[in-house]
């Protein structure tokens, strides 16, 4: 797996840290995702995957 996100995009919705907190930060200043693991474990993924399909401006890429 490998996910990456796109920062010009994402509005700090923060709906990827609420799916999945292990995958995923904000960042304290703006609020903007950071990916924590980009290669998450598999016990992860499905949660990963979710957190991807949920964000609403599309920022998650999973592949
Ligand atoms: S769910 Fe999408 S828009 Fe919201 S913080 Fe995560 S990447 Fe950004």
């Amino acid at each position: 797996m490998r996910i990456t996100a796109d920062t010009t995009v994402c509005i700090g919705s923060g709906m990827c840290v609420l799916t999945a907190p292990e995958v995923f930060d904000q960042a304290d200043e703006d609020g903007l995702v950071t990916v924590l693991l980009p290669d998450p474990p598999e016990e992860l993924r499905a949660a990963a995957a979710e957190a991807a399909r949920s964000c609403p401006s599309g920022a998650l890429r999973v592949g």
